[in-house]
Parts: C-alpha cells; structure tokens; sequence
C-alpha cells in the first residue's frame, strides 16, 4: 500500500448491449490512481463469455446501424461529441485519476476524443466512391462503401480517450458495431465514456458500442480470434500487435504499434527551436507517446549548445501532482513502464553515457512511479535506449557528423513511426525527410506533431503497424469497397431492340 492510499466502494461496469453489465465470473480487479496510490474502485474481471456475449450484442445491432444513411450515422458522431464536450471537465478529472497524466494534457485530450467524433461525422459525408469507366459500353460500374461488421478495438494506456475514438468514431460512422477492449490500467475512463453515452440523449441503438474490461490476453484474445467479429483495429506494442497479426488471420487489421522517433539536429537548425520542440517531444505525456522524441541525434557542431540547453529545459520541468496547474510531468502509468525506463538507464549508465540530469525515480512524491526528466549524454548505438522504444521522460543524446550517418542510426532500429528533423536549409529537409525510415517526418517541429486527419502509422518492413489512422484514411481503413457492374442491355442501340 502506498501513501494516501483510501478504500472506495465504487464498483464500475462493463457495457454489453448498451447495459452495464459486470463480469459473468463476478471477479473485480482493483484500479489505482498511479498519481496518489489511492483506490479508484472495482473494475470487472472480464471473461471470454463476457467478451463473447458483447460480439453477440454487436452483432444483432450491426444491420440496423449499416441501414441508416451515412448522413444519420453522421448525425450519431456530432450527439455523441456533444455527449463528450458536456462531460469535458469530468472525463478530464477522470482521466488524471486513472492515467496520471497533467489535469491540463487531459483537457486537451478530451478535447481530441470529441473532435474525432465531429471529424469522423463530417469525413463519411464525403467519402465519395466512383464511377468507373467500363470497356463494355453495356455496362455501368461503381464502387460503394460497406462497413466490414464487428470491429473489434483494442487499446493501450497512453490516450486512453483519444486512441480510443480514432477507433470508435470512424468505426460506427461507417456503420460497424464495435467491442472495445480497453487497456487494465485505464479502464475507469473507458467505463466514464461510455456511461457518459449512455446517460446522454444519443440516439446510438443499443449494442453498437460495447465495453469489455479484462486482462487483454483473455478477452482482447477472444475479440480477435472469435469469428464473429470481423476486422481489428488495435493499438498498442509490436509484441502484442505481431501476435494479433498472426491470430487475426484474414481479417483485416489496422495496427498502429510503438516507435522509437529519431530527432535529428543539424548544425544549422535554429537551436531555440529544436529544443523547445525537443522537450516537449521528450516530456509530454511523461514521454508515454509512440511519437516521442525517444532518441535525440544532434551534429557535433552544436551538440554541446543543445545538450545544455536540454538539461536547462529538463531541469525546469516541474514533476508533481497532475492536478496541480503547476505541473509538467505526472507519474507514470504503471509499474512497467517504471521498470523499463530503469532499465534503459541502468544499461545507459553502464554502457558509459552519463546522466547529465534525473536518471531515477523522484524520492519525495507519494508514489514510486514518478520518474524525474532525464537527460543523458554519450549515449551510443549499442545501447538499449537507442534500440527499444523507452515510453518515459528520456532525452537520449547521440552526437554524429555526418548527415550519411545520421541517416543510418536514424534507420538501423526495428521501429519506425514518426521522425524530425531540424534545419535550415530546404534542401537538407527533403534530403532527410526522403530517406527517413518512419511513417511522418516533421521537419521544424516536434516528433509528437500530427493533426488528428493526417494519415498515421509504421513504416513498411518496420515493427510500428500497417495501415493508416486518421481523417479519410480511418474511413478507407474500416470499411470497404464493393464494386457493382451493372449491364444495362443493349445501351449502344437501345431503339434496335425495343
Ligand atoms: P500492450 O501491447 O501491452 O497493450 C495494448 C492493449 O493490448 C491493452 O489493452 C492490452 O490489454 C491488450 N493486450 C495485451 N495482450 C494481448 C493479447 N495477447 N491479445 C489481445 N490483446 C492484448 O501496449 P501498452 O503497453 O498498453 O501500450 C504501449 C505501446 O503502445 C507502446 O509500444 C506504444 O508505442 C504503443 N502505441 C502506439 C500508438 C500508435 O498510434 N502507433 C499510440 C499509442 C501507443
């Protein structure tokens, strides 16, 4: 037991055919604050029944939502973001509670998961198929949009609102039922949104958003295996991701995994910039972002300039009580998260970098999951920071000198999903932004830089997924084409065979 930890009585549910519902198995697993080690309540123990009676829910309803026109589904999206921006203060709070995260990054969040929903309305309005011209002049071919069915969603810890919705709001506005999965060590903020559905006046029928809280290995498994769903949408690890890949058999899947971004420094960039943006990439969220700034390559010329301005930067970063305005960093998410950025540090250390600036867990916070900004320097390939995704406040320092070798420990590593680079010159900014092994390529800004439209994802022959999220590509991604030929007779000459 932590400090200041309390009992709570509170017992959340599951969602299954619009009814909250707990596990058939009756089991609870006890969810924490990471921030104050205070019990949040009892989540449900979901089972494989669990998961299998919400597939079922699923998919009686799917027809009725695949027959509204995609102008109601439309409609579905705005009241269900209306439903979200009228609990934006309570999901916020929520959402600290249980990710940990700064009360002002969870507002913002909200604010995200809402506009997924508003985006999703108005991309489905849009999604035109086409005429396609035909050799035959008898014959009249087009393509329209189908939803795949029951899509399965399967999420991490990180967003646990916004991810969610990148899922959740194209899904339904292109007509799937969805079971959604949500990570253990968030899912009162899933069970939030959902009741937050629930108790709006949405006219979302009952069982095209089910929620299925439980160990991922159990019901995110039964999700994908199960033949009653029919795609996957899944966010999380490239281990978990490669094991859904090869369970999910012919389903299709949409699988956006970890990253490992490369930042890279030239000699001409403006360092102001770099970082700003650098820290921000390094520190947000606590460095829980697949598009963090995970490994900082900065040219020789500058990289001592940079590297003391970083330290400056890390050391101003106030870690503390995610509710306090005050505060840039809030705990980390869980125990293994902790456990892994200890890890990269230990090997860091030992391999010869120094930690120029925190390198452990703060001593004097009511939990043990507060991992102080880091800043390390000397740090070379062979490390494990340079070749795993670390997931924490982690500024990794890697000095090259030339622009060939910045390019290659940029693309030695398994990962690939969002990169930057800074410079001043044009022609370097598409020189790496052309050979840059990632998925997005920021040049002047942040790794962590997209906007919630652009297509996002792996790079292929990497381990950060396939296929793209965001905008129109979500729409493309979770539905699919059916092409109509119609033979329309004799059009050349119609008045012959009249
Ligand atoms: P994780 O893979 O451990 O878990 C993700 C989800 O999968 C959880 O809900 C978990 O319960 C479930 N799960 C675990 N084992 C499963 C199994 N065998 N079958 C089905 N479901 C299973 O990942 P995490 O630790 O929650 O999240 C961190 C990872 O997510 C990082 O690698 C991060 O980069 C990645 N991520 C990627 C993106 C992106 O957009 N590419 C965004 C956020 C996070």
């Amino acid at each position: 037991m932590s400090k200041g930890e309390k009992s709570t009585t509170e017992t959340f549910t599951m969602y299954v055919g619009g009814e909250p519902t707990a596990s058939e198995s009756g089991e609870t697993t006890t969810a924490t604050n990471p921030a104050t080690g205070e019990s949040l309540g009892e989540v449900p123990k979901g089972t494989r029944e669990d998961a299998r009676r919400a597939i079922a829910a699923a998919r009686e309803v799917q027809p009725e939502l695949e027959a509204m026109t995609d102008f109601e589904r439309a409609e579905l999206c705005h009241e269900l973001a209306d439903a979200v921006e009228a609990n934006h203060e309570s999901l916020a709070e929520w959402l600290t509670k249980d990710q940990g995260k700064p009360l002002s990054e969870a507002r913002t969040e909200v604010e995200l998961c809402a506009k997924e929903f508003r985006n999703a309305a108005e991309d489905v309005k849009r999604a035109e198929t086409e005429v396609i011209p035909s050799e035959d002049p008898d014959k009249h071919i087009y393509t329209i949009r189908k939803p795949h069915g029951v899509l399965g969603v399967i999420t991490p810890w990180n967003y646990p609102l916004n991810i969610p919705a990148e899922y959740l709001a194209p899904g339904v506005a292109v007509g799937n039922a969805v079971v959604w999965v949500p990570a253990p060590t968030t899912s009162v903020v899933a069970v939030k949104l959902l009741e937050t559905f629930a108790e709006a006046d949405v006219s979302l029928p009952d069982g095209a958003l089910n929620l299925v809280t439980g160990d991922g290995p159990v019901v995110g498994d039964e999700v994908v295996v199960n033949d009653g769903t029919d795609a996957i949408g899944f966010t999380g690890s490239p281990e978990t991701g490669e094991e859904i890949a090869s369970k999910a058999g012919t389903k299709p899947t949409l699988l956006e995994l970890g990253g490992n971004g490369p930042v890279i420094v030239l000699d001409d960039a403006d360092l102001d910039a770099a970082v700003g943006c650098t820290a921000f990439g390094c520190f947000s969220n606590a460095g829980q972002i697949c598009s963090a700034s995970e490994r900082v390559l900065v040219h020789e010329d500058v990289r001592e300039e940079f590297t003391e301005r970083m330290v400056e930067r890390a050391r101003e970063m106030q870690l503390g009580d995610p509710t306090d305005p005050g505060t840039d960093l809030g705990p980390l998410n869980n125990e293994g998260v902790a456990e892994k950025m200890d890890r990269h540090v230990a090997d860091a250390r030992d391999k010869g970098a120094d930690v120029l600036v925190g390198g452990g867990r703060a001593d004097d916070q009511p939990t043990d999951r507060y991992y102080e900004p880091t800043v390390l320097s000397g740090v070379t390939t062979d490390m494990t920071v340079n070749w795993e995704e670390s997931f924490g406040p982690i500024a990794p320092i890697i000095g090259f000198e030339s622009y060939e070798e910045a390019v290659e420990i940029a693309n030695e590593i398994d990962l690939g999903l969002t990169s930057s680079v800074f410079t001043s010159n044009l022609e370097l900014a598409e020189y790496f932004a052309d050979r840059i092994e990632t998925g997005i390529v920021n040049v002047n800004d942040s790794s962590a830089y997209w906007e919630i439209h652009t297509p996002f994802g792996g790079y292929t022959g990497k381990r950060s997924g396939h296929g793209r999220i965001g905008g129109k590509y979500s729409i493309a991604e979770l539905s699919q084409l059916k092409t109509i030929a119609i033979d329309h007779g004799n059009a050349r000459s119609p008045l012959d065979t009249a």
